[in-house]
């Protein structure tokens, strides 16, 4: 794939030039951790009331460290605006209750981050709103669900585990044609969370938001929780009104760490990319795997479409031993050097098994429906050497 400039020179700018007003000295941006901020005289305040945002009050409204890492996020993204969450599930759960109200309804995506799914099924219809699910290979079917009372398109792809991709520039005409045909508008939102912007640009294909747990690439050291929305002002001031008395704004210091982060964010995913489809290519040609799944390689299903929207294949790749869930086991146990843990995207390669994490609980049908298997092992590429990565795969499956 050839080298392509990853992040807009707006956010080099952002994340490298002179920091905020009284703070121009420090070359790393100072933590603001205040609550609160004392008032120059009592016509600032004034101010405030008169709606001048620029003024600082309190911190869950706004932070001068979380002020200045949305300025770099919307830059990285080349949109307007973006507004931080102290977690993935609080910038989706804010956003979907902003957008969606009482009487309205959700088409999404098949497959979804199980928080997200559960948060879809168990707490949507309290607040009236209801949730139906397209099928991703049969997409032309997609107008069909979206009625007059449809607000939000919802969607993840790759999706976790088998790393399924949904086609978005052929979503994104099925919902604006439906759009015409019923005289709404509809919001389109992805959960971006597994490729992040520099491996897909959903707002280059016409998505309107941008979903992210920044938590895990954004992050990207097993660190700091945390949660970003992007996309245009008109839509993103609303999300901020609920954020504000939803009330899950990051602390300051997630903000200090996650803007620390996203200074090495091309680097680790560009090196997370490269040992990730190295060590695909390599896994696909051990005896002891049954199934390697990578966008990145020919044999993926979705292979055409990925390399049709995405920059970068991504960090994340499946394998499927044989042995069962026993099999699995015996794998996960047997390594060295990758960690086996929950989460993703980190400096650390990661493994899990799904069918006893994040698809625990599923009936045999729904497991089916998601394409899990229980000899599946979810492998997130860290930033180590790629060739000691290879070597702990082949000892490990060597045990089965
Ligand atoms: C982890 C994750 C989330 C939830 O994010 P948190 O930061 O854990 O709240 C949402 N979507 C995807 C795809 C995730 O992987």
């Amino acid at each position: 794939m050839p080298r392509k400039q990853f992040a807009p020179r707006a956010a080099t700018r952002a994340l490298h030039g002179r920091t905020f007003g009284a703070f121009d000295a420090p070359v790393v941006e100072p933590v603001v951790q205040s609550v609160t901020y004392r008032f120059a005289n009592s016509s600032e305040v004034v101010r405030y009331a008169e709606g001048d945002e620029s003024v600082y009050l309190y911190s869950r409204y706004s932070n001068p460290t979380t002020h200045k890492l949305e300025e770099v996020l919307a830059a990285l993204s080349n949109v307007e605006s973006a507004q931080v969450f102290s977690s993935g599930m609080a910038a989706i759960t804010t956003t979907v209750l902003s957008l969606a109200p009482q009487g309205s309804e959700i088409v999404s995506g098949p497959s979804l981050y199980g928080g997200t799914y559960r948060f879809f099924r168990d707490i949507l219809p309290h607040h009236g709103v209801n949730v139906s699910y397209f099928n991703r290979r049969r997409l032309e079917s997609l107008g069909r669900l979206i009625t007059k009372r449809t607000r939000i398109v919802y969607f993840e792809t790759p999706t976790n585990p088998t790393l399924s991709l949904v086609p978005i520039a052929k979503l994104v005409d099925q919902v604006r044609a439906a759009e015409k045909r019923l005289r709404t508008r509809i919001v389109i939102i992805i959960d971006n969370t597994f490729a992040t912007i520099l491996n897909q640009d959903p707002f280059a294909l016409g998505v309107d938001v941008v979903v992210e747990s920044a938590t895990k690439y954004l992050g990207g050291h097993h660190d700091v929780l945390a949660g970003v929305v992007t996309g245009p002002a008109h839509l993103l001031s609303g999300i901020r009104a609920y954020a504000k008395l939803l009330g899950g704004t990051p602390d300051p210091f997630a903000s200090f760490l996650l803007h620390r982060s996203l200074k090495t964010l091309h680097l680790r995913i560009r090196c997370q990319n490269e040992s990730a489809i190295e060590l695909a290519r390599y896994l696909e040609g051990l005896p002891k795997v049954k199934r390697v799944l990578y966008p990145g390689l020919p044999s993926h299903p979705d292979h055409a479409i990925a390399r049709e929207q995405m920059r970068g294949f991504g960090g994340m790749i499946t394998i499927e031993v044989p042995g069962g869930l026993k099999g699995a086991i015996r794998v996960a146990d047997s390594l060295h050097i990758a960690v086996n843990a929950t989460s993703l995207g980190g400096v650390d390669t990661l493994v899990s098994i799904p069918v006893i994490t994040s698809h625990v609980n599923m009936s045999k049908k729904e497991l089916d429906r998601h394409g899990v298997g229980p000899g599946m092992l979810r492998i997130s590429v860290g930033v180590e050497d790629v060739e000691d990565l290879k070597e702990d795969f082949d000892q490990a499956l060597k045990k089965l």
